[in-house]
């Protein structure tokens, strides 16, 4: 059981106010708000042990880079990854799965070669394979999704031939709220000898995600979604895959010696880690993964699905309105639309009763496509909302219907 009082003193910024009305905060898809505990170890950092990481010979340097290479092993253990060394940090979701895609094309793919993705991809899993597409003479694959928001498995399976190098799939979708059966997705690529990217920027911070269970090959996600800040984020890879790839880019830090006759690179992660890394970041993103693996993942998963049901229940009520994603394995995402209400009118009115949620195509038109709409509503929940907070919500959605 989660104290959500406590838990919400936790956050300042719930208690604010936006237009004189109590703050609903439910565009946690989008990013989510930071505990104190966060915020405050970023000031701690820059005040007690700000220097540059790694080869510093001094006291501070030596502190900074203890606490980034602790915080490494944080994410490492929150991941349930192998090692360290398979934990590279990035700026989010979006530069690991460029990076991924980069070096993979150019390591791993001929021209003919394909990589599957699928219909509910966010652009940051869509756009990068399609540069490498233009670059390199790849194919992209993709896996249709069902009419109740589901990733069509039999399609998938006919998807695969002899030039499918990789699958790159989401683990939870974040306009449909779905759950991947990622598990078997992974378990069918790999009887085809097929290695698996899954964005995890979705699941990672709802669900207990296990990289060594999920045998995932590459599994990404963004510190700013998981109550760590803007800036950070994690690509995992099997140190097998880490090792194939060529540097994504090239300057300090991720070489091991340099001479204009013959450059060569670091170890592993450092390889992938050109420049002064986020080291504030990185001990501010342990620092929430700390926080959450505090509240227990499965206890966060539990209360979140019991808002995602309550939520969609009251939302059922109100007439005219149609739910994108009716999956039973969801997390809390809940996207709608109200008759023929645009989602910016309802969103711009629901702001008005101090309602955040979030409208448009949420970075996946070809998803709006397949659904037929040019947008949605989107309203997605964390451990810290509450019933009452959704109750506010239904009542102002009703009452923006009723002005229609
Ligand atoms: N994938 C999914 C499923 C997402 O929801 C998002 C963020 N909306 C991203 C990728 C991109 O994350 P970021 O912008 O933090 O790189």
């Amino acid at each position: 059981m989660l104290d959500i009082p406590a838990i919400r003193s936790d956050f300042p910024i719930l208690s604010r106010k936006v237009y004189d009305k109590d703050l609903i905060y439910f565009d946690n898809a989008a990013t989510t708000q930071k505990p104190r505990c966060v915020v405050e170890k970023i000031e701690a950092d820059y005040y007690n042990v700000n220097a540059n990481i790694h080869r510093g010979v001094h006291f501070l340097s030596q502190a900074a880079t203890e606490a980034h290479e602790e915080a490494r092993r944080t994410v490492q253990r929150f991941i349930n990854a192998g090692d360290p060394k398979e934990i590279v940090f990035t700026r989010g979701t979006t530069e690991s799965i460029n990076l991924v895609a980069s070096t993979f094309a150019d390591a791993c793919m001929q021209p003919g070669d394909e990589v599957i993705l699928s219909q509910m991809e966010h652009h940051s899993n869509i756009v990068p394979w399609q540069i490498q597409a233009a670059r390199k003479g790849i194919a992209v694959k993709v896996v249709p999704v069902t009419d109740n928001g589901e990733l069509d498995m039999e399609a998938f399976r006919s998807l695969f031939s002899g030039r499918t190098r990789l699958v790159s799939l989401t683990h939870v979708s974040n306009v449909l709220g779905t759950i991947n059966p990622v598990k078997e997705i992974i378990a069918e690529a790999h009887r085809r000898q097929v290695p698996v990217l899954i964005d995890g920027a979705q699941a990672v911070p709802h669900l207990r995600v296990d990289v060594r269970d999920l045998d995932a090959d590459f599994y990404v996600f963004s510190g700013h979604k998981i109550y760590g800040p803007t800036g950070i984020g994690v690509l995992y890879g099997k140190e097998e895959w880490l090792d194939k790839l060529p540097p994504y880019q090239g300057g300090g830090e991720m070489i091991a010696s340099v001479s204009f006759e013959k450059t060569t690179f670091g170890e592993l992660p450092f390889k992938f880690e050109a420049g002064t890394p986020d080291y504030i970041g990185s001990t501010a993103l342990a620092r929430a993964l700390q926080y959450v693996s505090g509240l227990g993942m499965d206890a966060i998963a539990a209360y979140e699905d019991e808002l995602l049901r309550y939520a969609t229940a009251r939302l059922q009520e109100i007439e005219g309105v149609r739910i994108f994603g009716t999956s039973p394995h969801k997390g809390a995402v809940l996207s709608f639309l109200v008759r023929d209400i645009h989602p910016y009118d309802m969103g711009m009115l629901l702001d008005r009763f101090g309602v955040a949620v979030r409208t448009g195509h949420h970075c996946a038109q070809p998803l709006m496509q397949r659904l037929g709409v040019e947008g949605t509503v989107r309203a997605s929940f964390s451990f810290y909302n509450t019933k009452e907070e959704i109750d506010v919500f239904i009542d102002a959605v009703k009452r923006v219907a009723a002005m229609f």
